[in-house]
């Protein structure tokens, strides 16, 4: 588990490589792009998704380089482990940091990979048949990412990976403590909208716990990773604009907003998600017959 999560976070960081150059490729075009006399990244058609392409980066970039500070710590307190005996208070933060690590790295491998996959599709609907044909990058941006969220663990089994946290309240602290942190006052109101995501997503996850039906968490899995990457994110942009405003304020306003859609989306789905429902699925794939 140890190497595989070093090589998810690897993982992570290529995708986010590839998710920068998708929105760098995607961007350039449109600038440079004319129809209607017009170049396109003014309409909002494109300007939505290149400004979501980007706040995606920047999120993504938050939580990989959030992941690889708890590796770095752990790692060092490992180091000095294997040269002398750790204090009591060490060996706390040992544990800390290696639990913290683990919780993250499939959220940040799980996450930007879909993210670079999501990124490279949009840079070729900004190219619009350009991108469809070889003299553009963005194709073979679209080929690079789709192994992404296939090597070292599929998305589903950065799920499996992270459903445990889930449950068992790991997340939920880890995004309240960071509810308590201070943002600067034009951020204020996003952080409120953050606070009301989280009472959506442990009304989700504490439905699901109570209801101890096992199939319906594993069929709902992936809609709680979701809610909680998108919250733990959105925090973390928030954090970055409030360090960095001059960097980060458009990403965190348009984040927040994507995770909210996301979050509201997921939230109506579980709570309207009945346990015999599963069977809508399971037997959709069915021959009449089976
Ligand atoms: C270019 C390339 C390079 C690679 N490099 C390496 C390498 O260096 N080292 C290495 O060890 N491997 C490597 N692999 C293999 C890669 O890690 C596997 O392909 C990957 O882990 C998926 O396993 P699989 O192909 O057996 O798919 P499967 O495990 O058969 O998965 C098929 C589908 O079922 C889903 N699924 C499977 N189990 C579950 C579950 N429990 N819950 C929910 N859904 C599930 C998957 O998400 C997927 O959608 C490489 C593959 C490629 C294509």
């Amino acid at each position: 588990m140890a190497l595989m999560n070093g090589a998810r976070l690897g993982i992570a960081a290529q995708s986010v490589g590839v998710s920068q150059a998708a929105y760098t490729e995607g961007l350039n075009y449109a600038r440079e792009r004319k129809q209607f006399d017009t170049a396109i990244i003014d309409f909002p058609a494109v300007y939505d998704m290149l400004s979501r392409m980007k706040a995606k980066v920047d999120a993504g970039r938050a939580i990989l380089y959030q992941t690889a500070r708890y590796v770095d710590i752990y790692k060092a307190l490992d180091d000095i482990a294997r040269d002398r005996k750790l204090t009591p208070e060490e060996r706390a933060e040992q544990k800390k940091y290696t639990r913290l690590a683990d919780a993250f790295t499939p959220l940040a491998k799980g996450m930007n990979s879909e993210y670079a996959n999501q990124n490279a599709y949009d840079a070729i609907q900004i190219h619009g048949g350009s991108g469809f044909i070889m003299e553009y990058k963005s194709q073979r941006l679209y080929r690079d990412a789709r192994i992404f969220s296939i090597y070292e663990g599929t998305t589903q089994l950065q799920v499996v990976a992270a459903i445990r946290y889930i449950t068992n309240g790991t997340y939920i602290s880890i995004i309240k403590e960071m509810l308590e942190e201070e943002v600067s006052g034009e951020f204020a109101g996003l952080k409120e909208r953050v606070a009301k995501m989280t009472i959506l997503y442990e009304e989700c996850v504490n439905t699901i716990k109570e209801e101890g039906n096992q199939e319906k968490q594993d069929f709902l899995a992936r809609r709680l990773y979701e809610m909680t990457a998108d919250i733990l994110m959105s925090l973390l942009i928030l954090a970055d604009a409030s360090k960095a405003p001059h960097l980060f304020t458009k990403s965190a306003n348009v984040y927040v907003r994507h995770a909210e859609e996301e979050v509201n989306g997921h939230y109506l789905f579980i709570k309207n998600f009945k346990p015999e429902d599963v069977e809508f699925y399971r037997q959709n794939n069915r021959e009449p017959a089976e």
